[in-house]
């Protein structure tokens, strides 16, 4: 007991003959270190080609990208109508998750292609039947495209109105950095896949490029056959599945 006594002892006064520090003057701005993120993502889509319907003009939409695709072609098939409101953001989780659902099996080219295309609504994989590969450029270690790498193909939805495919050319790229002439080369292969649309031997021509469904807040009818939701009243065909609407 006293020797612990003892030990204490000093080493108190020790410390109180040290004077306290005057403290740091308040700075009247924080010095702060930036931080900031620019990403770029850019899209290009063409007219719609119609095509005559039929299922096997789906089939063929991986040979609408031969001598453009630089990688296998993937076709994703619209998405189930179980998984409405997924969506490439990572923070909103419930719809990532979906999203990840839908798609967590595709290739990192298809992945990224998705993200990049969904994110600026050049397709909607709600209702598109979407056939893609890399077009342009190179992928990284971990095999995904590189910011100025263009990835697409051709998108593919039943016209509501004649049951008729509508196919299009897409073509997207983007990420941490943009670079001068990615534009151009994405003007040159969007035009060599619609070449590719309209010589496919299918086509009855261009036409305007009309986005399915009603207008936006408007009403909409659910399809009997798949459970899309969003089909516009009058609608004599499903976007989604191609099949016949049954109108009360
Ligand atoms: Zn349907």
């Amino acid at each position: 007991m006293p020797l612990e006594f003892l030990r204490r002892k000093p080493s108190k006064s020790a410390a109180a003959a040290v004077p306290e520090p005057a403290p740091p003057p308040i700075p009247e701005e924080a010095v702060a270190e930036e931080h900031q993120l620019r990403l770029t993502f850019g899209a290009k889509t063409s007219n719609g080609v119609r095509m005559q319907g039929g299922p096997h003009i789906l089939a063929a939409l991986p040979s609408m990208l031969d001598n453009v695709a630089k990688t296998a072609v993937e076709v994703i098939e619209p998405r189930e109508t179980t998984l409405a409101s997924a969506s490439p953001s990572i923070v909103r989780t419930a719809e990532a998750l979906e999203w990840l659902r839908a798609h967590g099996e595709s290739s990192p080219i298809t992945r990224h292609a998705l993200y990049v295309l969904e994110s600026l609504d050049a397709i909607d994989p709600a209702y598109d039947t979407f056939a893609c590969a890399l077009l342009d450029g190179t992928v990284d270690t971990s095999g995904y495209p590189e910011y100025a790498s263009i990835v697409g193909g051709v998108a593919a939805h039943w016209d509501e109105a004649t049951g008729d495919l509508i196919v299009r050319a897409v073509v997207g790229w983007g990420g941490r950095g943009a670079r001068g002439d990615t534009d151009r080369i994405a003007s040159r292969l969007l035009g060599q896949l619609l070449n590719n649309i309209l010589e496919s031997g299918e086509s009855l021509g261009l036409t305007a490029h009309d986005r399915p469904g009603g207008t936006p807040g408007g009403a909409t009818v659910t399809c009997q056959h798949c459970g899309y939701p969003l089909v516009h009243p009058r609608a004599v065909y499903c976007p989604k599945c191609g099949m016949r609407m049954l109108h009360a």
